[in-house]
Order: structure tokens, then C-alpha cells, then sequence
């Protein structure tokens, strides 16, 4: 049993699709460990995303993540990484898969509704920077 880091981002709470969501996560049968709404520090958001910090859209992505809040979880179940990797769809909305949460409600890479761990490793890491 593997556990992963979620996060659904400001646009989607904005956009009122936090119970969809959460509903397509628990159909896949996954199981929400924990959960909570809360506004991010730019900080912390800074550490999440240092390996992109160099890019031109770093400090834009800042802005949009620290931008109003975001429900934060721990994901578990059997390959819990990889199967929200592919629930959740591309990156980039637009090349996202239709019935994958970003091919269904994202619109843009800038604003792309969720996040989740790329391993079980940075798994553990972000679980422990958002949960403490
Ligand atoms: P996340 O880490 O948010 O789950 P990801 O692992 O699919 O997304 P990363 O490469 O880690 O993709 O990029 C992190 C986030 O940075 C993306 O989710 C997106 O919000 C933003 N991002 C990535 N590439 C771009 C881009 N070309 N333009 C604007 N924003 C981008
Ligand atoms: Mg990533």
C-alpha cells in the first residue's frame, strides 16, 4: 500500500469542483487518508516547486498556488502514485486525456486543478512538508 500527496489547487476550489474530485478519487478506490482545506505560504510553495524555480512562469506559478486555498490530502491504496498520476491526466490540459480530472476541468497549464506526487519518494517528502 503506497500513500501520495494531492492537492487540489485555487482555480478548482474557485470553480467549486472539490466534491468531483474528491468523488472520481474514491471511485477508483483510493482511499482519502487525511484532508484539509488550507492557504499555502509562499514559502512553502517556493520549496514545493524549486525545481522550477529557474523557469519564467516560477513566480507566476507562485502567485496562482498562494492565490486562495487548497485542499491538501494523503492518498492511499495499491500503486496510489501512479494511479493518481493517471486519473489526473497531462500537465498540460491540453494535451490531458478526456475523463481525466485535467481533460475535464482544467484549461490551461498555468491553472491546471490538481496536483500529485511523480514518486513515492517525493511522495514522502511532500506529505511531510504539508502535514508536518
Ligand atoms: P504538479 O507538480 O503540479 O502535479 P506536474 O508534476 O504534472 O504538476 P511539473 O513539471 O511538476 O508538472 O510542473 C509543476 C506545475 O508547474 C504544473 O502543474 C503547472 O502548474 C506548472 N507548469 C509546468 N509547466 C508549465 C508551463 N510550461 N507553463 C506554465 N506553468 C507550468
Ligand atoms: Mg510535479
Amino acid at each position: 500500500i503506497e500513500k501520495t500527496f494531492i492537492m487540489i489547487k485555487p482555480d478548482a476550489v474557485r470553480d467549486r469542483k472539490i466534491g468531483e474530485i474528491v468523488a472520481r478519487i474514491e471511485r477508483s478506490g483510493l482511499v482519502i487518508e487525511r484532508m484539509e482545506m488550507t492557504t499555502l505560504e509562499r514559502a512553502t510553495v517556493e520549496e514545493h516547486y524549486a525545481h522550477l524555480a529557474d523557469k519564467p512562469f516560477f513566480g507566476g506559478l507562485c502567485d496562482f498556488m498562494t492565490s486562495g486555498p487548497v485542499v491538501k490530502m494523503v492518498v492511499s491504496g495499491l500503486s496510489a502514485v501512479a494511479k493518481m498520476r493517471t486519473l489526473m491526466g497531462a500537465t498540460n490540459p491540453l494535451d490531458a486525456a478526456p475523463g481525466t480530472i485535467r481533460g475535464d476541468f482544467a484549461v490551461d497549464v498555468n491553472a491546471n486543478v490538481i496536483h500529485g506526487s511523480d514518486c513515492l519518494e517525493n511522495a514522502e517528502i511532500e506529505i511531510k512538508r504539508f502535514f508536518g
